[in-house]
């Protein structure tokens, strides 16, 4: 390779790492993302060029790879433009799958490729490509499991079974031995088919057992997964580009899980075992008492004769892509001189920082966005809580033990002097529980599809306006 491709690649390099901090912040991150894509269209370019440059590849092969790269990058373009932002965590879980799925069938290729290099070479190959089969097939088969979860395809509650986990014990250890045994040069191939098989259906068996509200963490997981299996690919390719990306998303993905499960209050073990919250160890949680619903009328006069409002977006605002109509009912409050924050679980919505993106989308200034830290002292000053399409995030059962949402720190809206929640009925979150905080005396309900509802609501403050 010439030194100007090193000097390409390393600028690629830089370009992943500068995107990434870009990407720390919701006022950068749309450059953070142009960024490492520039950065990721170099890398591809330059090692096109190589190949075909040293003569790797010609002929068929070239061809395969141009009509590889074409309809990857129409697929990928296609797809993400189409996506409705609902189903943007299954397509991110998609997104996992491929790269894990891809990851490990490169290590096959440059098995196949060398025929019996498994036998001949060292610990410093076998190992990655060990992982990189071990690592990329489990994601594989996991993420397509959690996006099949995300997207009310597969069962969303936890799937769990004494068999199950038996299985899961026996697939676990034949693929440790598995690898011990191809790090000593036998094996070969077949055995690598056979890991590559015990981790796939490891992948499916894993994910099954997690469900509810602790998707978050499972999908942040994968991510780290696909990551680490693509860092691995790089070391059986001997890319350092590819070592550096596989890196970054490994260690953003695992910083992230960690962060996820720090905000569900679980730690890392306890999700991964699973079956948290399922039938056999949660208490049924039912709303007693009465729910009071409200008029657009009573809402807007009491909105508009409001101090402090604070707002929280839940999945049910970006389910019905209600941004735009909350942002120009902000305003319009603001303009009457009433104080209005967004309180920001971290976990609403479907995917890691998804109420961040749809915020942003309508261009709320990021001052404005309250964590939840931030926020849960405030609300005992505060005057009304707008809740739009949230609920798991919001439900005060989260507080006492022996319940699908227990120990997840929730924004603690029942400490307001009045709540206002928008949504459609009485249906139940991603969890599927009964919130008690409609049942709550201080909790009026507003039942109407959020767009439709913010948008009156606008109209009842315009009204009201002192
Ligand atoms: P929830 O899923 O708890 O609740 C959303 C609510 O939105 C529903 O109860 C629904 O009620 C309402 N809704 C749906 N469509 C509309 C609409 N068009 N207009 C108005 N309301 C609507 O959302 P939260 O954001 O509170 O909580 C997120 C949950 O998702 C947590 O349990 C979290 O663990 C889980 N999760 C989060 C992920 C993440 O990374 N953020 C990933 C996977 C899961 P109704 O039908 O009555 O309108």
């Amino acid at each position: 390779m010439s030194t100007a491709s090193h000097l390409l690649y390393l600028v690629s390099a830089v370009a992943f790492v500068v995107g990434l901090h870009l990407m720390g912040s919701p006022a950068t991150a749309r450059r953070g993302n142009l960024v490492s894509t520039g950065g990721m269209v170099l890398a591809v370019v330059v090692t096109a060029v190589v190949l075909v440059d040293d003569g790797s590849i010609g002929g068929t092969a070239l061809l395969v790879l141009v009509a590889g790269l074409a309809v990857g990058s129409a697929a990928g373009l296609v797809t993400a433009r189409r996506v409705r932002m609902t189903a943007m965590p299954q397509l991110v879980s998609l997104f996992n799958a491929v790269g894990g799925g891809g990851a490990a069938l490169v290590a096959f290729a440059e098995v196949l490729r060398a025929e019996g290099v498994l036998d001949r070479a060292g610990v410093s190959l076998v190992l990655p490509t060990v992982l990189d089969v071990l690592i990329g097939a489990l994601t594989f088969s996991g993420s397509l499991v959690a996006a099949g979860k995300l997207a009310g395809r597969l069962p969303g509650n936890p799937v769990t079974s004494a068999a199950g986990r038996v299985a899961t014990l026996a697939l676990g250890g034949a693929a440790v031995v598995a690898g011990l045994v191809l790090l000593t040069g036998r094996g070969g191939t077949p055995l690598l088919v056979l890991l590559a098989a015990a981790a796939l259906a490891l992948g499916v068996l894993l994910t099954l057992p997690i469900g509810g509200a602790d998707m978050p963490v499972v999908i942040s997981l994968l991510n780290a997964c696909t990551g680490t299996a693509v860092a691995m690919a790089g070391f059986v390719l001997d890319s350092v580009v590819l070592v550096i990306a596989g890196a970054l998303v490994g260690a953003a993905g695992a910083i992230l899980t960690l962060l996820m499960a720090e905000a569900m209050n679980r730690s890392l073990t306890s999700i991964l075992i699973g079956g948290y919250g399922t039938a056999d160890t949660a208490e049924a949680v039912a709303a007693t008492g009465n729910v009071r619903a409200t008029s657009v009328d009573d809402a807007g006069l009491q909105l508009a004769y409001a101090s402090k409002v604070v707002v929280v977006p839940g999945y049910g605002l970006a389910a019905a892509q209600a941004q735009h109509e909350l942002v120009a009912l902000c305003s319009a409050l603001e303009a009457s001189g009433i104080e209005v924050s967004y309180g920001i679980h971290p976990v609403a919505g479907r995917m890691p920082g998804h109420m961040n993106v749809l915020l942003a989308e309508a261009d709320v200034p990021y001052p404005q966005l309250r964590d939840l830290e931030e926020v849960n002292p405030e609300f005992a000053r505060t005057d009304v809580v707008l809740v739009v399409g949230a609920n798991d995030v919001t439900n005060p059962a989260a507080r006492r033990p022996g319940n699908p949402v227990s120990g997840m720190p929730i924004l603690d809206v029942d400490r307001a002097r009045s709540v206002i929640v928008i949504k459609r009925s009485m249906g139940t979150g991603y969890a599927g529980i009964d919130n008690e905080l409609y049942t709550d005396p201080r909790t009026t309900m507003l039942f109407a599809d959020a767009k439709a509802g913010l948008r009156e609501l606008l109209t009842a403050v315009q009204t009201y306006a002192r």
